[in-house]
């Protein structure tokens, strides 16, 4: 008797089958900014935070909203 038989696994490929390579995860807070490397392939550099989660700056005296404050990249953000 053999061992289990058509127990699921990963996907295997068949040799010479290629994989089409997506681009790399990119950080959704940020920007980035579509630049081809210099042997073709689709490079991507860091552009401009969004600003996607910024934290309130009240006061602590009359809880007035003052501003904003961007975690990722520090930013003090306006008010209004
Ligand atoms: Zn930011």
């Amino acid at each position: 008797m053999s061992g289990i038989v058509g127990r699921p696994g990963p996907v295997r490929l068949e040799p010479g089958e290629k994989v089409r390579r997506l681009a790399p995860a990119r950080d959704a807070r940020w920007e980035w900014i579509d630049v081809t490397g210099l042997d073709g392939r689709p490079e991507y550099v860091r552009g401009a935070c969004r600003h996607l989660t910024p934290a309130e700056v009240r006061s602590v005296v009359t809880d007035e909203l003052l501003a904003y404050l961007c975690p990722d990249c520090d930013a003090q953000l306006p008010a209004a």
